[in-house]
């Protein structure tokens, strides 16, 4: 599941050119097993020595567990140095 998202996260920096990832904002689904502390330590860890590594973490921690993503952490944007 992280490696998915930090994947995702590596292209969108590549599009923007970025050097550094400052920011990333993240909706967590009702089914996805996943707190705002839970994502936070996960992505620090997933995030270590890379290019988002420090970056400021913002989540929204949806509780439809009827959503189609309710199993999934979708990402809704990242903000970036170039
Ligand atoms: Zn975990």
């Amino acid at each position: 599941m992280m490696r998915g998202l930090m994947r995702k996260i590596e292209e969108v920096a590549a599009e923007q050119r970025a050097t550094r990832i400052t920011a990333v904002d993240v909706w967590l689904g009702a089914l996805s097993h996943m707190s705002d502390g839970h994502f936070r330590e996960h992505f620090v860890q997933a995030s270590a020595d890379g290019i988002a590594e420090g970056a400021t973490i913002s989540t929204e921690l949806s509780d439809d567990i009827t959503h189609p993503n309710a199993e999934d952490v979708l990402l809704r944007g990242i903000e970036v140095e170039t």
